[in-house]
């Protein structure tokens, strides 16, 4: 292990100086055209350079219309995308020359050696924008997804497999993933265990997610016991989906910005973690799960959120307009979107909703409605045993609560799909008898 860091000491600091060297390279290079005049040929490399970067976007998911099947299963952020397209995009593009993110190493000093040092700036600088979560006196980790930190988490909080598997819990109803990603790989050190409300024992590892995926609500850790340990997943504690009310300070939260700004398919997530020995065991399933996480995507996540908090500094939060500012837009829209679920619900008649809740708000300095990512939809008509096979009959696919660890009668649908979808499944709704 010893010599394993001194190589990747040395490697770092050959990586360094390399670096230095390129950026001069780049420097005179750029020097070089802005005071002798480009060449042509430095002209057509741009210009190809400009092409590069116009990527062919991929197909995603294939257009709704009003006769479609619209699946509403997938929290897929879609939603967000118009808002990226618009004056803000520019802000956060991003081209990365084809010498640039080779190494694998990226702050050799740093216990995370593969986070990118200015991903983790705007990370650190977002949360304290928002004021959701401390970061003072955190490590911050980064991981594909917030889905393999929580893997890493489960790595760093259970004990050796000859100790026995650790239960882990989460109150019901729990997210689905948590089962399936807990005993995926049936590891001897940990074992999903169900509903934290009916656990008994001190030896637990409580996943505690808020807002809660599925039903929105605002939760705290069920259990107590003093040798018992909790992650908190707070994917969707950003102000579009809830008021925030605290600035938390829990021993490991998990940040993503597939809810944050809607960039799911850079796979980017982060952990705050305060134990060193936690953060430390967490890199290291991340170093032998996946050697580190893509500079590029890392890169490119940084440009993102540093575009976001850009728009907040040049533009204060209460002015007019909001089309450059990220949590301003996206509270609008999902409030024009609950405001469009509930009147469906009304006009139909057959469905219930949680109450809507409301609450103060810091970072908008107002009192303000949650608008949940998940609308958790209720139907008690007779007849209807299971209510996924029923909206399936009517073309509308989401996912059933007993997959949540609830009854068939409650479905978990999207509130972040795209407007074309969201529009068909509303109006479908208010006309079901
Ligand atoms: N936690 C929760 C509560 C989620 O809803 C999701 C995504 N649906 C994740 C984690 C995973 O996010 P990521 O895309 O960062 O892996």
């Amino acid at each position: 292990m010893g010599r394993d860091h001194a190589v990747v000491a040395i490697a770092g600091q050959i990586g360094v100086v390399a670096s230095v060297a390129l950026n001069l390279a780049a420097l005179a290079f750029y020097l070089h055209g802005r005071i002798f005049g480009a060449s042509a040929g430095e002209k057509e490399a741009g210009k190809k350079m400009k092409k590069a970067a116009a990527v062919a976007p991929s197909s995603g998911k294939p257009p709704v219309a009003p006769d479609s099947t619209i699946n509403l299963d997938h929290g897929d952020p879609t939603m967000f995308e118009a808002f990226w397209r618009g004056t803000m995009g520019e802000h956060a593009t991003l081209v990365i020359p084809g010498w640039q993110t080779m190494s694998y190493f990226s702050d050799v000093g740093n216990l995370c050696w593969f986070l990118e040092p200015g991903f983790e700036r705007e990370v650190r600088r977002l949360h304290r924008l928002v004021g959701n979560a401390a970061t003072e006196g955190y490590h911050v980790l980064v991981g594909t997804g917030s889905m393999q930190l929580f893997q890493a988490a489960l790595y760093a909080l259970s004990p050796p497999a000859e100790a026995g598997p650790i239960s882990v819990v989460s109150p019901v109803p729990f997210y689905s993933s948590y089962p399936a990603v807990t005993d995926f790989l049936k590891s001897g050190r940990y074992r999903w265990a169900g509903d934290a409300n009916t656990f008994e024992g001190d030896e637990y590892i409580e996943l505690v997610c808020s807002p809660s995926n599925p039903d929105g609500g605002i939760r705290q850790a069920v259990l107590k016991s003093k040798s018992g340990k909790a992650m908190h997943d707070l994917a969707y504690y950003w102000p579009q989906y809830t008021p925030i009310t605290h600035m938390l300070a829990h021993d490991i939260m998990l940040f993503t910005v597939s809810k944050c700004t809607g960039h799911a398919g850079t796979r980017i997530g982060w952990a705050l973690v305060k134990d060193r020995e936690v953060a430390k065991k967490m890199n290291m399933f991340l170093e032998l799960n996946t050697i580190g996480v893509s500079k590029d995507s890392q890169l490119r996540a940084a440009k993102v959120l540093e575009a976001v908090a850009d728009a907040y500094e040049r533009q204060p939060a209460d002015l007019t307009g909001d089309a450059s500012l990220l949590f301003h837009y996206a509270r609008r829209q999902m409030t024009c979107r609950w405001r469009a679920l509930r009147a469906a619900v009304a006009a139909s008649g057959i469905f219930t909703l949680p109450d809507e809740v409301a609450g103060f708000c810091t970072f908008a300095k107002d009192t303000v409605s949650a608008n949940p990512a998940f609308a958790w939809l209720r139907c008690d008509k007779e007849g209807v045993e299971d209510l996924e096979v029923f909206l399936r009959e009517h073309k509308i696919i989401t996912r059933s609560g007993t997959r949540f660890g609830a009854d068939p009668k409650v479905v978990r649908i999207s509130m972040v799909d795209t407007d074309e979808a969201f529009g068909i499944f509303v109006d479908r709704l208010a006309a079901m008898k």
